[in-house]
Order: structure tokens, then sequence, then C-alpha cells
């Protein structure tokens, strides 16, 4: 585990460094990022689909899987983050928007009934505003994020927040899941690009060139965003954001100095809480459909109340005025 960390920690300040370096260039990424992705999947469909077999099913699946993919970085560079200081976004009408299951569909038993209290208001320092706890100050928005989990300038050009991180998480999926498919059923077609089949034959209006570049950045996106999705849904089966992740570390060791044990209030158990995330199961509002579809769906709070574990109000082993502000989790960074 401790090399998994640091292995995520290498990756993390990389990502940071990059942030920083190209932080007012985030239009530009984000422009290059849709010409890339657009690239990837004409290069999928003129020259890997057609020799593929049982087509009736593989063009359908791919065709969902490239449509999955544009629509979840679409939702996630333009469905606002929340931001504190803005009322609560509505479910809209539109196609777009999965429905609402009905109630008491499915049978509700009494340990899938979650109860969700509100949240505890605190000052934010920077804006002087008051916010839900979960929230955090971003220091590039300018503004506090409804359940913060990072502001992405390089990928999204914003903050990842309660209204967008699942959209990018199944984003990160979506990509993991197309460039893998690339890269194993593309393998032989980057050889023959390559040169490496004698006579080379390439009689696709894709250049081969541009082909092999887009294989390779297939395969090191494939493994790199693979490393960050693990990381990503761990900390969200432990029902932490990638900013709270690091802070319950820092109370772990506080509350081991004591001799006690920290206990994250919004761990509701792995399972509970990737359903609270997707806000599908049991207990949650939309059908286990729309992991496979790219609806919009609301999620199970508006980041103004939280559901948690049992009997605790707030988290275990750390006291009032323990917590870290905004700056020193910057600190971390
Ligand atoms: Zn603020
Ligand atoms: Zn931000």
């Amino acid at each position: 585990m401790y090399c998994s960390r640091t292995v995520f920690r290498c990756f993390k300040t990389l990502e940071r460094c990059a942030d920083a370096v190209t932080g007012a260039a985030g239009p530009v990424f984000v422009t290059l990022a849709v010409v890339l992705i657009s690239i990837g999947i004409l290069c999928f469909f003129e020259v890997i689909l057609p020799m593929l077999a049982f087509s009736l099913i593989t063009i359908p699946t791919c065709t969902l899987i490239a449509f999955n993919l544009m629509m979840h970085y679409y939702y996630v560079c333009t469905v606002s983050p929340g931001f504190n200081d803005q009322p609560s976004p509505v479910a809209g009408t539109s196609f777009m928007w999965a429905k609402l299951k009905r109630q008491h569909e499915g049978n509700t038993s009494p340990q899938d009934v979650v109860m969700i209290t509100p949240a505890e208001m605190a000052q934010c320092r920077k804006c002087v505003q008051m916010r839900p706890e979960r929230s955090h100050h971003c220091r590039i928005c300018k503004r506090c994020i409804l359940k913060f989990d990072h502001h992405c300038p390089v990928r999204i050009n914003q903050c990842v927040g309660i209204h967008n991180e699942r959209h990018f998480v199944l984003f990160m999926a979506y990509l993991v899941l197309s460039t893998f498919c690339f890269t194993i059923l593309g393998f032989s077609k980057a050889k023959d690009a390559m040169g490496f089949t004698w006579p080379m034959v390439w009689l696709y209006r894709m250049p081969a060139t541009l082909f092999v570049m887009i294989y390779i950045l297939c395969v090191v996106l494939c493994f790199a965003v693979g490393v960050m999705l693990t990381f990503h849904l761990w900390g969200v089966a432990k029902g932490e954001t990638s900013v709270e992740g690091q802070d319950h570390e820092h109370y772990s060791k506080v509350a081991k100095s004591r001799g006690e044990t920290f206990v994250n209030c919004y761990d509701m158990g792995k399972r509970k809480n990737l359903e609270l995330f997707f806000n599908i199961g049991p207990s949650g509002g939309y059908s286990i459909t729309t992991l496979f579809f790219p609806f919009r769906i609301m999620p199970y709070t508006d980041g103004r109340a939280w559901a948690r574990k049992g009997g605790l109000e707030r988290h275990d082993g750390v006291r009032r005025g323990e917590e870290l502000t905004d700056e020193e989790d910057e600190g971390f960074a």
C-alpha cells in the first residue's frame, strides 16, 4: 500500500506541476482534447471496427461507448460543479435527463434506508460566506465549491464538485475502456501502420503515421488514466473526495497519537458509498442503466445535507478546531 501511495503521490505531483504550468492555457487543452478524442474515434471506426467479427453486436456497442465518452466529457466541462453562492439547480425535463425511479419501486429493506441530515455551516475565510461542510474555496475559481474534489485546469478547465463529479468519474471510466479496446483490437493494424508487415498495405484515408501516434497515445492514456481512475474510485468507495483523502490521512495520525481511531462519518460502507455517489441501488433515485447511457441525473443531495454513518454527527477521533483549513489543504499540494 505504501508503494501505491507513493505512485499516486508522484501522479498527483505531476498533475499539479502540469496545472501550474498550463493554468492559463485551459481552453487550448480542452480544444486539443476534443480534437484528439475525435481523431481517435475516427481511427477506430475507419480502421479497426470493420475488421471485427459479430458486427451486429460490435457496431452498436462501440458506438455506445464512443457516445458515452464524448457526452461525459461535454458534461464534465459544461455542468457547473455546484457553487455555494448559487441556489441548487433542479432536474431538467429534456430527454437527456434520466427518469427518477418511482417510489417503493423494488423492495427497500430497513438497512437500505439512508438518513440524510443537514450539513453544519461555517464561514469561509476567503470569501467570508457561510458554506456547508465538505465545501472548499477554490483559489482559481475564487468561489466556494460544494463537495469540492479538485480544480482541473488541464483536462476540463473547471472545478470538480457535487454536480459534475459523477461525469468526471464516468468520463475517466469510458476513456480507459475505449483506449483499452483500441490498444488490444488495434494492435495488428498498428503493426501494419508501422511497416512491420511486408509488403506494407495501408488503404485508409487516415494517414498511417497519425494512426500510430493515436495508438501510442491510447496505450499511455489507458495506463495513466487507469491508475487515476482506480485511486478515484477507491476514494469514492471510502466516502471521501480527493482533498478529504489527504485530510483524513492527517486526522488518522492525530487520532492515533492519542490512542484513538479516526472514523469518517460519511463512510457508509464501500457498496453504499458507490451507490450514493452514482445515486443508484435500492435507496438511490435512479436505475443502474444510467451508468451505461449518457443520461444526466441529480445527485442524492444538493451538497447542503449528507448521509452519515449510523450514530455519528461528525467524524470520530478528530476534535473541533483540529480540522484543516483551506490554506492548510493547499499546503499538501
Ligand atoms: Zn470561499
Ligand atoms: Zn476551481
